[in-house]
């Protein structure tokens, strides 16, 4: 039997916005690998993405802007049982809650981080992000973006992840990708490139991505990832491969302290053990 986690709520996401399509993809991966509500649990940021929170039937945490990470981290020394998934979109997960960002992959603790790119702050109406393109203009900034962007890929391989991935936001992908996330054992990053059709729509993807997996791409090879990864600079770009960058074993943060071991095998969270 599966998991029902559809909810009741009405999205407020503009008609037509790429999150549906993700939203559809997370579902779909998560209904077909977890077999009980109460084993995920969900922390989402600020943000349009983030409000995915109320799309789906599952407990959670709606934290403060940026601290998904953390948050993320803190339930899984709780209950290391639990499948912890987390949601940011760029602002979030690049501006406010870069530093927690960076140490998520340097700790491996075993949660899944999705973040949403459109390089934009799209639920504030439209100001550039660490990420926006070079030139972009809106109100606050006339005379157009003028710093490089970062390249969350590159910053995610340098800081240590275990497991790096780029995705469009295309329902098959997503699902793929998160399946593979799901069964990855630590940190998994998934970033998940849109553009936001409302304020900053003149992105182009769909004609520059191509699969890392149908080119052949060794995963665990850190030096070609990086070099596939300096491939798109979120300025402009001729192609940008998507898929999974690199992938390999690293001591899981948990897995290091007999404390949460114990509560690992006898399958419970602090709260159950009766102190
Ligand atoms: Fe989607 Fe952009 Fe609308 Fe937010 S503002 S819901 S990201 S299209």
């Amino acid at each position: 039997m599966t998991i029902n986690i559809n909810t009741t709520t009405k999205p407020t996401w503009c008609p037509g916005c790429f999150n549906y399509q993700t939203l559809a993809g997370i579902k779909s991966a998560l209904t077909k690998s977890v077999k009980k509500k109460e084993d995920i649990a969900i922390v989402t940021g600020i943000g349009c993405f983030p409000k995915i929170f109320d799309y789906l039937n599952l407990n959670g945490i709606n934290t403060l802007h940026g601290r998904v990470p953390p948050t993320c981290l803190g339930i899984k020394i709780g209950n290391p049982n639990l499948t912890v998934l987390g949601f940011s979109g760029d602002g979030d997960a690049y501006a406010e809650g870069i530093e927690h960002t960076i140490h998520a992959a340097r700790y491996n603790s075993d949660f899944k981080y999705i973040v949403s790119n459109n390089q934009v702050f799209a639920l504030t109406v439209g100001q550039p992000t660490p990420t926006t393109e070079l030139g972009f203009t809106d109100k606050t900034t006339p005379l157009g973006v003028k710093t490089q962007p970062i390249n969350p890929i590159k910053l995610m391989l340098a800081s240590g992840a275990s497991f790096v991935a780029r995705v469009s936001a295309d329902t098959k992908q997503v699902e793929y990708v998160m399946d593979e996330a799901l069964k990855h054992k630590g940190f998994a990053f998934i970033e998940i490139l849109q553009p936001c059709i409302t304020f900053h729509p003149d992105l182009e993807y769909k004609n520059k991505i191509y699969s890392l997996e149908k080119n052949k791409h060794n995963k665990t090879d850190f030096n070609e990832a990086w070099k596939r990864a300096e491939e798109f600079d979120y300025n402009t770009a001729k192609k940008i491969p998507i898929g999974i960058f690199y992938q390999v074993t690293k001591p899981v943060f948990e897995e290091q302290f007999p404390q949460l071991m114990e509560l690992k095998k006898k399958k419970i969270g602090w709260k159950n053990i009766g102190r």
